[in-house]
Protein backbone atom coordinates (compact mmCIF):
# COMPACT_ATOMS: atom_id res chain seq x y z
CA UNK A 1 0.00 0.00 0.00
CA UNK A 2 0.90 3.51 -0.56
CA UNK A 3 0.90 3.80 3.17
CA UNK A 4 3.89 2.73 4.02
CA UNK A 5 5.80 5.18 1.24
CA UNK A 6 7.55 6.85 3.91
CA UNK A 7 6.45 9.80 5.94
CA UNK A 8 7.14 7.97 9.36
CA UNK A 9 5.57 4.68 9.29
CA UNK A 10 7.13 2.10 10.62
CA UNK A 11 10.63 3.22 11.57
CA UNK A 12 11.82 5.91 14.24
CA UNK A 13 11.15 9.44 12.55
CA UNK A 14 14.15 11.86 12.16
CA UNK A 15 12.35 14.34 14.40
CA UNK A 16 12.77 11.92 17.68
CA UNK A 17 16.59 13.99 17.78
CA UNK A 18 14.92 17.04 18.16
CA UNK A 19 12.42 15.74 20.27
CA UNK A 20 14.60 13.90 22.43
CA UNK A 21 17.14 16.27 22.72
CA UNK A 22 14.14 18.47 23.64
CA UNK A 23 13.44 16.33 26.75
CA UNK A 24 17.21 15.99 27.88
CA UNK A 25 17.61 19.71 27.82
CA UNK A 26 14.84 20.37 29.54
CA UNK A 27 15.86 17.62 32.28
CA UNK A 28 19.23 19.49 32.28
CA UNK A 29 18.05 22.87 33.29
CA UNK A 30 15.53 21.10 35.81
CA UNK A 31 18.48 19.97 37.66
CA UNK A 32 20.41 23.50 37.31
CA UNK A 33 17.13 25.13 38.52
CA UNK A 34 16.70 22.82 41.34
CA UNK A 35 21.18 23.89 42.01
CA UNK A 36 20.08 27.58 41.91
CA UNK A 37 17.46 27.65 44.18
CA UNK A 38 19.16 25.79 46.82
CA UNK A 39 22.37 28.33 45.91
CA UNK A 40 19.45 30.95 46.72
CA UNK A 41 18.25 29.55 49.96
CA UNK A 42 21.83 28.91 51.26
CA UNK A 43 22.67 32.80 50.60
CA UNK A 44 19.48 33.97 51.85
CA UNK A 45 20.16 31.92 54.99
CA UNK A 46 23.56 33.24 55.73
CA UNK A 47 23.31 36.14 58.91
CA UNK A 48 24.34 39.57 57.54
CA UNK A 49 27.90 39.60 58.73
CA UNK A 50 28.34 36.66 57.03
CA UNK A 51 27.30 38.44 53.75
CA UNK A 52 28.51 41.40 54.31
CA UNK A 53 32.05 43.45 53.50
CA UNK A 54 33.06 42.66 56.93
CA UNK A 55 36.22 40.37 57.90
CA UNK A 56 33.59 37.89 58.63
CA UNK A 57 31.75 37.75 55.85
CA UNK A 58 31.91 34.66 53.06
CA UNK A 59 30.01 36.15 50.28
CA UNK A 60 29.93 39.35 48.89
CA UNK A 61 26.69 41.35 48.71
CA UNK A 62 27.89 41.87 44.59
CA UNK A 63 27.57 37.70 44.77
CA UNK A 64 25.17 36.95 46.70
CA UNK A 65 23.22 39.29 43.83
CA UNK A 66 24.48 36.86 41.41
CA UNK A 67 23.03 34.55 42.58
CA UNK A 68 19.41 35.38 43.24
CA UNK A 69 19.93 36.85 39.71
CA UNK A 70 20.43 33.58 37.80
CA UNK A 71 17.06 31.74 39.25
CA UNK A 72 15.02 34.73 36.86
CA UNK A 73 17.75 34.03 33.90
CA UNK A 74 17.15 30.25 35.00
CA UNK A 75 13.29 30.43 34.71
CA UNK A 76 13.73 32.96 31.48
CA UNK A 77 15.41 30.09 29.28
CA UNK A 78 13.11 27.11 30.58
CA UNK A 79 9.86 29.27 29.86
CA UNK A 80 11.30 29.78 26.15
CA UNK A 81 13.07 25.62 26.02
CA UNK A 82 8.97 24.74 27.20
CA UNK A 83 7.67 26.87 24.13
CA UNK A 84 10.87 26.05 21.64
CA UNK A 85 9.43 23.99 18.26
CA UNK A 86 10.52 23.16 14.78
CA UNK A 87 9.30 25.49 12.26
CA UNK A 88 8.94 25.46 8.68
CA UNK A 89 7.78 28.57 6.74
CA UNK A 90 5.82 28.40 2.95
CA UNK A 91 6.12 30.38 0.73
CA UNK A 92 5.37 30.64 -3.11
CA UNK A 93 2.77 32.43 -5.50
CA UNK A 94 -1.23 32.20 -4.94
CA UNK A 95 -2.11 29.04 -6.11
CA UNK A 96 0.98 27.37 -6.35
CA UNK A 97 -0.46 24.99 -4.00
CA UNK A 98 1.31 26.10 -0.47
CA UNK A 99 -1.88 25.09 1.39
CA UNK A 100 -2.62 21.72 -0.27
CA UNK A 101 0.97 20.43 0.14
CA UNK A 102 0.94 21.37 4.44
CA UNK A 103 -2.33 19.16 3.84
CA UNK A 104 -0.62 16.38 2.52
CA UNK A 105 2.16 16.48 4.80
CA UNK A 106 -0.76 16.66 8.15
CA UNK A 107 -2.45 13.96 6.08
CA UNK A 108 -5.51 16.02 7.06
CA UNK A 109 -7.17 18.71 5.23
CA UNK A 110 -6.87 20.95 7.93
CA UNK A 111 -5.94 24.18 5.78
CA UNK A 112 -8.54 25.80 3.09
CA UNK A 113 -6.90 25.28 -0.18
CA UNK A 114 -8.08 26.38 -3.90
CA UNK A 115 -9.98 29.44 -5.77
CA UNK A 116 -11.69 31.96 -3.16
CA UNK A 117 -9.53 31.01 -0.22
CA UNK A 118 -6.79 33.21 -0.86
CA UNK A 119 -5.93 35.21 2.16
CA UNK A 120 -3.40 38.28 3.33
CA UNK A 121 -3.11 36.57 6.85
CA UNK A 122 -0.41 34.03 7.91
CA UNK A 123 -2.09 30.89 9.00
CA UNK A 124 0.26 28.70 11.41
CA UNK A 125 -0.93 25.32 12.23
CA UNK A 126 0.46 23.94 15.93
CA UNK A 127 0.01 20.64 18.03
CA UNK A 128 -2.22 21.17 20.80
CA UNK A 129 -3.00 18.55 23.70
CA UNK A 130 -6.68 19.70 23.56
CA UNK A 131 -8.53 17.04 21.81
CA UNK A 132 -10.73 20.15 19.59
CA UNK A 133 -9.04 21.83 17.27
CA UNK A 134 -9.19 25.81 17.84
CA UNK A 135 -8.38 28.95 16.48
CA UNK A 136 -6.40 31.92 17.90
CA UNK A 137 -6.34 35.38 16.03
CA UNK A 138 -3.80 38.13 17.69
CA UNK A 139 -6.48 40.87 18.58
CA UNK A 140 -7.60 37.88 21.83
CA UNK A 141 -6.42 35.28 23.82
CA UNK A 142 -9.50 33.62 23.73
CA UNK A 143 -9.46 30.19 21.37
CA UNK A 144 -12.20 29.65 19.12
CA UNK A 145 -13.32 26.56 18.14
CA UNK A 146 -13.41 24.87 15.26
CA UNK A 147 -16.03 23.02 13.99
CA UNK A 148 -15.57 22.24 10.35
CA UNK A 149 -13.45 23.22 7.95
CA UNK A 150 -16.22 25.39 6.22
CA UNK A 151 -16.04 27.44 9.42
CA UNK A 152 -12.69 27.70 9.25
CA UNK A 153 -12.80 28.91 5.72
CA UNK A 154 -15.52 31.70 6.16
CA UNK A 155 -13.60 32.68 9.04
CA UNK A 156 -10.62 33.57 6.90
CA UNK A 157 -12.41 35.05 4.35
CA UNK A 158 -14.66 36.92 6.38
CA UNK A 159 -12.18 40.24 5.55
CA UNK A 160 -12.11 41.06 9.12
CA UNK A 161 -8.36 39.78 9.30
CA UNK A 162 -5.65 42.53 9.22
CA UNK A 163 -2.96 42.14 6.60
CA UNK A 164 0.07 40.29 7.54
CA UNK A 165 -1.61 38.98 10.54
CA UNK A 166 -1.12 36.02 12.48
CA UNK A 167 -3.79 32.96 12.87
CA UNK A 168 -2.72 30.30 15.15
CA UNK A 169 -4.64 26.74 14.31
CA UNK A 170 -4.21 24.49 17.58
CA UNK A 171 -4.62 21.33 16.07
CA UNK A 172 -4.92 17.87 18.33
CA UNK A 173 -1.44 16.06 18.19
CA UNK A 174 -3.25 13.05 18.90
CA UNK A 175 -4.34 13.35 15.42
CA UNK A 176 -0.76 13.98 13.48
CA UNK A 177 2.03 12.70 14.24
CA UNK A 178 4.23 15.75 12.52
CA UNK A 179 2.89 17.64 15.53
CA UNK A 180 3.15 15.45 17.86
CA UNK A 181 7.17 15.39 16.83
CA UNK A 182 6.68 19.30 17.60
CA UNK A 183 6.66 20.63 13.89
CA UNK A 184 4.81 23.78 13.93
CA UNK A 185 3.82 24.83 10.10
CA UNK A 186 3.64 28.16 8.56
CA UNK A 187 1.40 29.19 5.61
CA UNK A 188 2.11 32.80 4.00
CA UNK A 189 -0.16 34.78 1.54
CA UNK A 190 0.89 34.70 -2.02
CA UNK A 191 4.51 36.25 -2.70
CA UNK A 192 2.76 38.09 -5.44
CA UNK A 193 0.18 39.45 -3.92
CA UNK A 194 2.26 43.05 -3.05
CA UNK A 195 3.83 41.78 0.21
CA UNK A 196 5.98 43.82 2.65
CA UNK A 197 8.69 41.08 2.84
CA UNK A 198 10.45 42.50 5.30
CA UNK A 199 8.09 42.88 7.78
CA UNK A 200 7.29 39.30 7.37
CA UNK A 201 10.81 38.18 7.77
CA UNK A 202 10.58 40.36 11.11
CA UNK A 203 7.75 39.19 12.25
CA UNK A 204 7.61 35.55 11.05
CA UNK A 205 10.77 33.96 9.53
CA UNK A 206 13.74 34.88 12.28
CA UNK A 207 13.25 31.81 14.20
CA UNK A 208 12.24 29.82 10.78
CA UNK A 209 14.04 26.07 10.67
CA UNK A 210 13.43 25.56 7.24
CA UNK A 211 11.84 27.61 4.64
CA UNK A 212 9.73 25.54 1.42
CA UNK A 213 9.67 27.68 -1.69
CA UNK A 214 6.38 25.94 -3.22
CA UNK A 215 7.01 27.14 -7.02
CA UNK A 216 4.61 25.97 -9.82
CA UNK A 217 6.45 23.28 -12.43
CA UNK A 218 4.41 24.75 -15.10
CA UNK A 219 6.51 27.90 -15.45
CA UNK A 220 9.94 29.00 -14.24
CA UNK A 221 10.41 30.71 -10.40
CA UNK A 222 9.65 34.43 -10.56
CA UNK A 223 12.05 37.32 -9.76
CA UNK A 224 9.38 38.36 -6.70
CA UNK A 225 10.40 34.66 -5.28
CA UNK A 226 13.54 35.00 -5.91
CA UNK A 227 13.84 37.96 -4.20
CA UNK A 228 12.38 37.35 -0.95
CA UNK A 229 14.87 34.26 -0.56
CA UNK A 230 17.37 36.92 -1.31
CA UNK A 231 16.23 39.15 1.93
CA UNK A 232 15.93 35.55 3.93
CA UNK A 233 19.59 34.99 3.25
CA UNK A 234 20.63 38.33 4.03
CA UNK A 235 19.16 38.32 7.55
CA UNK A 236 19.26 34.54 8.53
CA UNK A 237 23.19 32.64 8.50
CA UNK A 238 22.57 29.94 5.83
CA UNK A 239 19.18 29.38 5.86
CA UNK A 240 17.63 26.22 4.53
CA UNK A 241 15.58 26.39 1.73
CA UNK A 242 13.65 23.36 -0.29
CA UNK A 243 11.84 23.80 -3.56
CA UNK A 244 8.91 22.06 -4.40
CA UNK A 245 8.04 21.95 -8.02
CA UNK A 246 4.59 21.54 -7.45
CA UNK A 247 1.89 20.64 -9.47
CA UNK A 248 3.84 17.67 -11.42
CA UNK A 249 0.92 15.51 -12.39
CA UNK A 250 0.26 18.09 -14.75
CA UNK A 251 3.68 18.78 -16.18
CA UNK A 252 4.72 15.44 -16.72
CA UNK A 253 2.87 14.43 -19.48
CA UNK A 254 3.68 16.98 -21.37
CA UNK A 255 6.56 16.76 -24.84
CA UNK A 256 10.34 16.63 -23.53
CA UNK A 257 9.28 16.97 -20.08
CA UNK A 258 12.66 15.11 -19.43
CA UNK A 259 14.22 18.19 -20.72
CA UNK A 260 11.81 21.04 -18.87
CA UNK A 261 12.60 18.74 -15.62
CA UNK A 262 16.28 19.09 -16.16
CA UNK A 263 16.22 23.00 -17.16
CA UNK A 264 13.90 23.00 -13.37
CA UNK A 265 16.48 21.12 -11.84
CA UNK A 266 19.31 23.50 -13.22
CA UNK A 267 17.87 26.57 -12.60
CA UNK A 268 16.68 25.73 -9.06
CA UNK A 269 20.77 24.50 -8.40
CA UNK A 270 21.88 27.06 -10.02
CA UNK A 271 19.87 29.82 -7.61
CA UNK A 272 20.53 27.56 -4.62
CA UNK A 273 24.14 27.24 -4.68
CA UNK A 274 25.20 30.43 -6.84
CA UNK A 275 22.80 33.07 -6.21
CA UNK A 276 22.12 32.22 -2.47
CA UNK A 277 24.95 30.32 -2.01
CA UNK A 278 22.70 28.13 0.55
CA UNK A 279 24.16 24.85 -0.51
CA UNK A 280 27.04 23.22 -2.26
CA UNK A 281 25.94 22.16 -5.95
CA UNK A 282 25.19 18.34 -4.47
CA UNK A 283 23.07 19.84 -1.63
CA UNK A 284 21.23 21.47 -3.58
CA UNK A 285 20.27 18.94 -5.86
CA UNK A 286 18.65 17.14 -2.86
CA UNK A 287 16.85 19.78 -1.99
CA UNK A 288 14.48 19.77 -4.94
CA UNK A 289 11.86 18.13 -5.76
CA UNK A 290 9.22 17.36 -8.36
CA UNK A 291 6.26 16.31 -7.03
CA UNK A 292 1.99 16.73 -7.06
CA UNK A 293 0.71 17.92 -3.44
CA UNK A 294 -2.88 16.91 -4.37
CA UNK A 295 -2.03 13.60 -5.65
CA UNK A 296 -0.49 12.91 -2.10
CA UNK A 297 -3.26 14.62 -0.41
CA UNK A 298 -5.61 12.35 -2.12
CA UNK A 299 -4.22 9.24 -2.18
CA UNK A 300 -3.09 9.80 2.01
CA UNK A 301 -6.92 10.52 2.98
CA UNK A 302 -7.61 7.18 1.19
CA UNK A 303 -5.26 5.33 2.64
CA UNK A 304 -6.02 7.02 6.53
CA UNK A 305 -9.96 7.31 5.98
CA UNK A 306 -10.90 4.82 3.30
CA UNK A 307 -12.51 7.95 1.61
CA UNK A 308 -12.32 6.44 -2.44
CA UNK A 309 -9.86 8.34 -4.46
CA UNK A 310 -12.45 10.46 -7.18
CA UNK A 311 -12.10 9.57 -10.25
CA UNK A 312 -9.02 10.95 -12.58
CA UNK A 313 -7.53 12.34 -9.11
CA UNK A 314 -4.52 10.41 -9.86
CA UNK A 315 -2.64 10.79 -13.25
CA UNK A 316 -0.69 8.03 -15.04
CA UNK A 317 2.34 7.85 -13.08
CA UNK A 318 1.30 9.11 -9.89
CA UNK A 319 2.88 6.20 -7.50
CA UNK A 320 6.74 8.11 -8.65
CA UNK A 321 5.74 11.59 -7.16
CA UNK A 322 4.26 10.27 -3.91
CA UNK A 323 7.26 8.53 -3.79
CA UNK A 324 9.02 11.82 -4.54
CA UNK A 325 7.02 13.81 -1.86
CA UNK A 326 8.09 11.38 1.04
CA UNK A 327 11.05 11.13 -0.42
CA UNK A 328 11.33 15.21 0.38
CA UNK A 329 9.91 14.52 3.60
CA UNK A 330 12.86 12.46 4.62
CA UNK A 331 15.41 14.64 4.04
CA UNK A 332 13.28 17.58 5.22
CA UNK A 333 12.85 15.49 8.50
CA UNK A 334 16.34 14.84 9.02
CA UNK A 335 17.13 18.55 8.18
CA UNK A 336 14.67 20.50 10.02
CA UNK A 337 15.48 18.49 13.50
CA UNK A 338 19.19 18.44 13.36
CA UNK A 339 19.35 22.55 12.09
CA UNK A 340 16.71 23.00 15.13
CA UNK A 341 18.53 21.47 17.94
CA UNK A 342 21.67 23.37 16.87
CA UNK A 343 20.32 26.82 16.52
CA UNK A 344 18.01 26.72 18.92
CA UNK A 345 19.45 24.29 21.77
CA UNK A 346 23.08 25.67 21.44
CA UNK A 347 22.62 29.40 22.85
CA UNK A 348 20.86 27.71 25.61
CA UNK A 349 23.10 25.36 26.33
CA UNK A 350 26.06 28.03 26.41
CA UNK A 351 23.95 30.35 28.65
CA UNK A 352 23.50 26.71 30.74
CA UNK A 353 26.91 26.23 31.33
CA UNK A 354 28.00 29.89 31.71
CA UNK A 355 25.63 29.91 34.29
CA UNK A 356 26.66 26.87 36.39
CA UNK A 357 30.45 27.88 35.45
CA UNK A 358 29.77 31.14 37.23
CA UNK A 359 27.51 29.69 40.07
CA UNK A 360 30.42 27.56 40.83
CA UNK A 361 32.96 29.92 40.80
CA UNK A 362 30.64 31.61 43.55
CA UNK A 363 30.10 28.97 45.53
CA UNK A 364 33.80 28.05 45.67
CA UNK A 365 34.01 31.19 46.73
CA UNK A 366 32.03 31.22 49.92
CA UNK A 367 33.08 27.82 50.52
CA UNK A 368 37.29 28.81 50.61
CA UNK A 369 36.02 32.18 52.94
CA UNK A 370 33.80 29.59 55.32
CA UNK A 371 37.03 27.72 55.16
CA UNK A 372 39.28 30.26 56.22
CA UNK A 373 36.88 31.58 58.51
CA UNK A 374 36.68 27.80 60.35
CA UNK A 375 41.08 27.71 60.30
CA UNK A 376 40.86 31.53 61.71
CA UNK A 377 38.84 31.05 64.58
CA UNK A 378 40.31 27.44 65.15
CA UNK A 379 43.42 29.23 65.54
CA UNK A 380 42.07 32.05 67.46
CA UNK A 381 40.55 29.45 69.98
CA UNK A 382 44.34 27.35 69.95
CA UNK A 383 45.86 30.52 71.17
CA UNK A 384 43.49 31.17 73.82
CA UNK A 385 44.32 27.87 74.77
CA UNK A 386 47.75 28.19 74.56
CA UNK A 387 47.83 31.27 76.86
CA UNK A 388 45.47 29.64 79.64
CA UNK A 389 47.94 27.06 79.35
CA UNK A 390 50.40 28.91 80.05
CA UNK A 391 48.59 30.85 82.44
CA UNK A 392 47.59 27.65 84.30
CA UNK A 393 51.36 26.63 84.93
CA UNK A 394 52.10 30.01 86.02
CA UNK A 395 49.80 29.52 88.62
CA UNK A 396 51.09 26.66 89.40
CA UNK A 397 54.49 27.23 89.66
CA UNK A 398 53.48 30.59 91.75
CA UNK A 399 51.59 28.41 94.31
CA UNK A 400 54.31 26.02 94.27
CA UNK A 401 56.44 28.98 95.42
CA UNK A 402 54.23 29.99 97.51
CA UNK A 403 54.26 26.82 99.29
CA UNK A 404 57.77 26.59 99.31
CA UNK A 405 57.62 30.25 101.10
CA UNK A 406 55.08 29.00 103.48
CA UNK A 407 56.86 26.03 104.21
CA UNK A 408 60.37 28.08 104.75
CA UNK A 409 58.19 30.66 106.87
CA UNK A 410 56.83 28.01 109.06
CA UNK A 411 59.95 26.22 109.47
CA UNK A 412 61.85 29.58 110.22
CA UNK A 413 59.11 29.93 112.69
CA UNK A 414 58.94 26.82 114.72
CA UNK A 415 62.48 27.09 114.73
CA UNK A 416 62.92 30.79 116.49
CA UNK A 417 60.34 29.03 119.03
CA UNK A 418 62.42 26.23 119.82
CA UNK A 419 65.36 28.11 120.31
CA UNK A 420 63.23 30.50 122.48
CA UNK A 421 61.93 27.80 124.88
CA UNK A 422 65.16 26.06 124.74
CA UNK A 423 66.98 29.80 125.84
CA UNK A 424 64.38 29.90 128.84
P1 LIG B 1 -1.97 28.09 -2.28
O1 LIG B 1 -2.68 29.34 -2.65
O2 LIG B 1 -0.52 28.13 -2.66
O3 LIG B 1 -2.16 27.71 -0.87
O4 LIG B 1 -2.56 26.94 -3.19
P2 LIG B 1 -3.65 25.83 -2.83
O5 LIG B 1 -3.05 24.78 -1.99
O6 LIG B 1 -4.86 26.51 -2.32
O7 LIG B 1 -3.89 25.20 -4.25
C1 LIG B 1 -4.53 25.90 -5.30
C2 LIG B 1 -5.25 24.93 -6.23
O8 LIG B 1 -4.30 24.09 -6.86
C3 LIG B 1 -6.18 24.00 -5.49
O9 LIG B 1 -7.35 23.84 -6.24
C4 LIG B 1 -5.44 22.70 -5.39
O10 LIG B 1 -6.26 21.57 -5.37
C5 LIG B 1 -4.60 22.74 -6.67
N1 LIG B 1 -3.36 21.99 -6.50
C6 LIG B 1 -2.50 22.05 -5.47
N2 LIG B 1 -1.46 21.22 -5.67
C7 LIG B 1 -1.67 20.62 -6.86
C8 LIG B 1 -0.95 19.63 -7.61
O11 LIG B 1 0.11 19.16 -7.23
N3 LIG B 1 -1.50 19.27 -8.80
C9 LIG B 1 -2.65 19.80 -9.27
N4 LIG B 1 -3.10 19.36 -10.42
N5 LIG B 1 -3.35 20.70 -8.58
C10 LIG B 1 -2.88 21.12 -7.39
Amino acid sequence: SLRNLGNGHGRESALQLFVQAKKRINDIFKDIDEYVVDAGKFVQGLSPELKGVGEEAIISPENAQVVVGFKVKIDGIREVLTRDHMKVVFFGRTSNGKSTVINAMLREKILPSGIGHTTHCFIQVEGSDNEEASMLTEDSNQPKSIQSLKQLASALSSGKLKENSLIRILWPKSKCRLLREDIVFLDSPGIDVSPDLDLWIDKFCLDADVFVLVANAESTLMQTEKNFFHKVSSRLSKPNVFVLQNRWDVSESEEDIDKVKQQHLDNNIQFLSEELQVADKREAKDRVFFVSARETLVSRLQDDTGIPTPDRALLPGFQARIFEFANFETKFEACISKSAVKTKFEQHTDRGKNITFELKKVMEDAFTSSNQHLERQQRLRQERLDELETLDKQLDLLSREVKAKIKVMVETVERKVASALNDE
